[in-house]
Order: C-alpha cells, then structure tokens, then sequence
C-alpha cells in the first residue's frame, strides 16, 4: 500500500511541476478609473478647447457612482489595492483623478464622501494655485477630507523627452514639495499626460515613488506599472459599467483605441493630433446640428 502511494506519488510530480509553471500565482486585479475635470451641467467645456476631451458631466458622474454604491463596490485606496489578499479580489475599484482641478474639491469630493467612497488625486505641482485648479489650501482639504493625496509630477510635459536623470530629479522634486506641503507621504506617480516609457518607469522609481499609475488602459493587476481605464465625456454607462465588471472585449477595445490614438500622436506630433481631434469633434457637432 506504502509502495503503490509512493508510485503514485512520484509520477504525478512532474505533472504538477508542469502545471505550476503553467499557473501564475493568484493575483489580484481591480480595475482604476481615471477622472479629470468635472463639470455643472450646462456649462459645454467642449466649445471650448481640446483639451476637455476628459471633462465629464456631474450627472454622468453621479450615475456612474450610484452604479458603484447600488451594485456593492468597494472603492479601495492604491495601497489597499497593492496589499490585498488573493482571496478578496472581488468587487473594487480604484478611484483616480488626474491634474489637480478644482472640481475635484467642489464637485467630486461631496459625492464620493455622500456614497462613502474615497478616491486617489493625483496633484501636478506646477497646476497649484492656477485659476480652475486647487490652491494650496484645498489640496489640504483634499487630504483632510480622507481622500489619497499622490503626485502628478512637477511640470504636465513630456517626461519621455528628459535624460534619465533630469527625470528622476523632478519626480523627486514633486514627490518631495507634495510631502513638506501635506506632512504626509507620497508613494504613488500617475504620469502626466501618459507620455511613458521604460526610461522614465524606472526614473520614477529611483525617484522613491512605490508604484506608477500609467494611461494605459487595461485591468491593474498589482506590481510597479498600474493600468488605469480613462473614463470620458464619450463613455457611455453601458460601457463603464463594462468596464467596471471587468469584461475583456470592452476593455480590449479601449485598450486597441489608446494604443492606435498614441501611434497617430507619435507620427504627427501631439499639436497636429490634438487639432486633428477637435476638427473631428466639431464636424461631429455640426452634423448633430449643435453647432454652425
Ligand atoms: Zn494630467
């Protein structure tokens, strides 16, 4: 009997080493949507500039939390998310906003402390105290308010275009003005304007960030580089609670539309590709007949 166990035994053990080179280790996965600028209703940013692509209505916004709250998310913060047990990864999602608007305070802030949520604002130091953008005191109040306070780096440029080491000084800069200014610690980088590269990856690091949040949209899955899924004017509920549920074609989609919309910046350059996409969205207009 002893005998046949151990027979049994020594032969299945090349199948299940087979098998755990062929399993990944569980891991956990959330999803991280990334927000910008809100807005009152009425007030149409898209006349205005290109770069409100990102600015999405209150009300949209509303639905898409009230969507959260009806349907039991919980809303994790990123280290809650890095740190979590295999075992519960279930219903969450990370909260993000990018570049420091003062809506993040007026507008989102009293909806997610209303639902019981809480969010990650990612700060651009350059950004502070510029008209339509928090000043000092509100980032304070941002923090106060139980939200994550990270960085947004200290210029919203292109850090792919600096040596590796003007990159690490300025991410330590931003990390290092963030911390003075809150007492609080600063681990996490979203990269303005999602201009990345393995250069500036690593600069982030040395730079004593813990994990990078990216503009790639995809599902998180832990580690270093973060994915994060950008939430539009454009998107619709459907698709964000797509997103949300984690569906793969949704997602992929997203994914194949970022990946074509960086390789038409990368040939005509960032000015060309911004223009580009405004004439497209005020022919969009016209024929809608919201514009003449
Ligand atoms: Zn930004």
């Amino acid at each position: 009997m002893v005998l046949r166990l151990s027979t049994h035994l020594s032969s299945s053990l090349p199948v299940a080493s087979r098998l755990d080179k062929k399993i990944p280790p569980p891991q956990n996965t959330t999803v991280i949507l990334n927000y910008h600028r809100l807005h009152q209703a009425g007030v149409d940013v898209h006349a205005c500039s290109s770069g409100d692509f990102y600015a999405l209505g209150v009300e949209n916004f509303r639905q898409q939390m009230v969507f959260l709250r009806r349907n039991s998310f919980k809303t994790l913060l990123l280290g809650e998310f890095l740190t979590l047990p295999a075992s519960e990864n279930s219903r969450n999602v990370v909260i993000t906003f990018d570049d420091g608007y003062e809506s993040d305070l007026t507008i989102a802030v009293p909806l997610l402390r209303q639902l019981g949520f809480r969010a990650v604002f990612f700060i651009c130091v350059e950004h502070i105290d510029r008209p339509g953008y928090l000043s000092r005191d509100q980032v304070k109040q941002l923090l106060a308010s139980g939200m994550s306070v990270q960085s947004h780096g200290f210029f919203h440029h292109d850090l792919t275009r600096l040596s590796y080491r003007k990159a690490v000084e300025e991410l330590a800069r931003a990390r290092l003005v963030l911390e003075r200014m809150l007492n609080t610690k600063i681990s996490y980088l979203a990269i303005p304007g999602g201009f990345t590269n393995e250069r500036v990856l690593s600069a982030a690091l040395a730079a004593g960030y813990e994990a990078i949040c990216t503009s790639l949209p995809g599902l998180a899955r832990g580690g270093r580089k973060l994915n994060r899924v950008a939430i539009r004017r454009s998107t619709t509920q459907p698709e964000f609670e797509a997103y949300v549920r984690r569906k793969r074609i949704p997602i992929l989609a997203n994914s194949l539309r970022y990946r074509g919309a960086s390789r038409l910046k990368q040939i005509v350059g960032v000015n060309h590709y911004e223009a580009i996409k405004l004439r497209l969205w005020q022919r969009k207009r016209k024929s809608l007949g919201l514009e003449k």
